[in-house]
């Protein structure tokens, strides 16, 4: 059973899941692939994926069988597990619970050999739905403290499968990453006055050096104190710590947005590896200065020594430079996704 640990000095969790090292194309560093026949994603697989638990059928039919826009279902290989319940025992050496909580997967369109970039903006839109759809039913498990919500794209960034998909795990712990920045963001509100995320939106009007792209409902820009080359950001322009206070017209707009976004990396970087994730509030209450948005790292260079020594990350490309040449970027081709095939 998953387990998580924390580090008596550092309060550092970590989640040992030992049965994940069966999954197959573990540690695979070549980056080979599985042909489309073999892609447990695609149509005409349904059965060997768990059973879904949410799938878009514009023209209805059976669950578990092709015909659906978007589908998402319980991770074959979680790294949490859904039984029991997340008991903290103390030891000499750190804390130890079960890692209790939902491992899910959310395939983005049928078509095996599309990048997110690529998908049309309704698609998109359709992700995103999903994404909220989910991120909602998992949270109302009382046991669940947080939900973390991202995309592995690539083998470079941690992915095994080629075709596009999103995933979620929720954890009765809050992260320590997700605890700077809400600690973080009370802070800023108390020295300032103001959320330092809508802050850094309203730093940015148009024709800011680090800006991408400025919608009506959203920021797109290079983070100031960028880690990685190619760092993005999209914040919601509208102050909401939490990803399910998100309105109908956001939602519209972030598909749209968001596909422009990756389109723009994809072409520019020539389809790099990269990873999205979502950072919303913990769902305890009591977080109203946290500011919820979603951050791109393409996976150009490897985190060595000094970064795990330091965590300080050295970034070759100035977040001015990443946030001109992202601007210029062709935002890449907008396609229906093929329907293909049972096989
Ligand atoms: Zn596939
Ligand atoms: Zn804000
Ligand atoms: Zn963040």
């Amino acid at each position: 059973m998953p387990e998580l640990r924390k580090d008596a000095v550092t309060g550092t969790w970590v989640i040992v899941a030992a049965e994940r090292s069966k999954r197959p194309h573990d540690f695979n560093l070549q980056g080979h692939h599985l042909k489309h026949n073999d892609c447990i994603f695609c149509y005409g697989n349904e059965n060997k994926t768990p059973p879904e638990v949410l799938a878009w059928r514009p023209l209805g039919g059976e669950p578990n069988t092709p015909g659906w826009t978007v589908r998402a279902f319980p991770n074959k290989f979680p790294a949490v597990t859904v039984q029991g319940a997340p008991d903290c025992r103390e030891t000499p050496d750190g804390n130890i619970m079960t890692a209790v909580g939902a491992h899910e997967v959310i395939v983005d369109c049928p078509d095996h050999s599309v990048s997110f970039g690529q998908l049309s903006d309704r698609q998109a839109e359709l992700v995103i739905q999903a994404l909220v759809e989910r991120f909602r039913v998992l949270s109302r498990n009382p046991m669940v403290r947080y939900i973390q919500v991202f995309k592995n794209c690539g083998t470079a960034a941690g992915s095994s499968i080629e075709h596009v998909h999103w995933q979620l795990i929720s954890v009765p712990v809050v992260p320590e990453n997700v605890l700077r920045e809400t600690a973080g963001a009370e802070k800023y509100r108390e020295k300032h006055g103001v959320c330092g995320y809508c802050r850094m939106i309203s730093g940015q009007g148009t024709g800011g050096e680090r800006v991408i792209e400025t919608g009506a409902d959203f920021v797109v820009f290079s983070p100031f104190a960028s880690r990685f080359p190619y760092e993005t950001w999209i914040l919601p322009r509208r102050h909401e710590a939490d990803f399910r206070g998100i309105g109908d017209k956001e939602l519209t707009s972030l598909g749209r947005i968001l596909r422009k976004t990756v389109g723009r990396i994809e072409q520019a970087l020539d389809y790099p590896p990269y990873n999205i994730v979502l950072h919303s509030a913990p769902l305890d209450k009591g977080y109203r200065d946290y500011h919820w948005h979603l951050e791109i790292m393409p996976r150009l260079s490897v985190a060595a020594g000094f970064e795990l020594g330091t965590g300080v990350f050295i970034n070759p490309v100035a977040p001015e430079i990443s946030a001109a040449v992202l601007r210029e970027a062709d935002p890449g081709m907008r396609q229906e996704p093929v329907r293909k095939g049972g096989n």
